[in-house]
């Protein structure tokens, strides 16, 4: 073991800390983790820790998510510039506007929100629960999808229902074509083809699954092709390659990073450790509210 992977497993032990990580973190720090995965898979870890300080690699709004679930635990993120593109496509503010033009409708958010649009939202969903939260709803309730268009696209084309969408994007994911697929497919002819939901339709419409990342692992385990196309960010490549050994994996586009996913290292999760920084906090007020659509979503997934 590397003496900063020491450092940090010393470190986790005198500081009772739990560290998470997202499934597109760097490799090494997937490794560190004591849990890796995707939103739904870490919200719902972050309500069963039993530690006394939580250090979510990730971007921003999960480090926030992990704090609106764990009021009395510190919550730590290595690195607070990292952001999301797609979470900051929509503001408190604009959803409000949007709220006052659709009085009745509910206001449901992708978790790729910050708290403060979570706090102004009936209802929460990831792309692990999407279609399973939604089908709650009555077909005839007025719904404002915010801030991913495509996921609530994807969403509202399985149900067979329409929602008003806000039109965010992740720009990691709109990078991935329908004709990257093609090209894909023509050297890997037997290897389905998975997308995540916040690809284009396009997109969507080119793979054989639409699936999180987390989604993505439990398809890859119990499928029995060798081989599989990966359509998401790369990191995710290194989870599914060390949880099945004897299959193949293969990124569409071996280009979708994400700057931020990526800003966490072992030096600055070392750092976070020993210096105990960077907490996330978030004002009560903004907490509470945005906690009652956290916990619709997790009642029903
Ligand atoms: S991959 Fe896209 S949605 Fe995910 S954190 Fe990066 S910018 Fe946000």
């Amino acid at each position: 073991m590397s003496s900063i992977n020491e450092e940090i497993e010393a470190l986790k032990k005198s500081r009772n800390a739990v560290v998470l990580a997202h499934n597109y973190c760097r490799p090494e720090v997937q490794d560190v983790a004591d849990f890796t995965g995707d939103s739904l898979e870490l919200a719902r870890r972050a309500t069963q820790v039993d530690a006394d300080v939580i250090v979510f690699c990730g971007v921003y709004f999960m480090a926030e998510t992990a704090a609106i679930l764990n009021p009395s635990k510190m919550v730590l993120i290595p690195d607070a510039t990292a952001g999301c593109a797609m979470a900051d496509m929509i503001t408190g503010a604009q959803l409000r506007e949007l709220k006052a033009k659709h009085p009745g409708a509910k206001a449901v958010c992708y978790v790729n929100s910050t708290a403060e649009v979570k706090a102004e939202c009936d209802m929460c969903v990831t792309s692990g629960n999407a279609e399973k939260v939604m089908k709650t709803f009555a077909s005839d309730q007025e719904i404002l999808f915010v801030p991913d268009q495509h996921l609530g696209g994807h969403v509202s084309n399985m149900l067979g229902r329409t929602y008003e969408l806000w039109p965010g994007y992740c720009p990691v994911h709109a990078a991935l074509t329908a004709e990257a697929i093609a090209a894909a497919r023509k050297l890997h002819p037997n290897a389905p083809v998975m997308v995540h939901p916040e690809c284009a339709k396009a997109v969507r419409d080119a793979a054989d699954e639409r699936l999180s990342t987390g989604g993505m692992c439990a398809f890859a385990r119990e499928s029995d092709a060798k081989e599989f196309l990966v359509g998401t960010e790369v990191g995710i490549l290194h989870r599914l390659r060390k949880e099945n050994p004897g299959k193949a994996f293969w990124p569409v586009n071996d280009k979708l990073v994400c700057p931020d996913m990526k800003k966490t290292t072992l030096e600055n999760l070392a750092a976070s450790l020993r210096e105990i920084k960077t907490r996330v906090v978030v004002p009560e007020e903004i907490a509470v509210r945005a906690k009652r659509a956290i916990d619709a979503m997790l009642k029903i997934s």
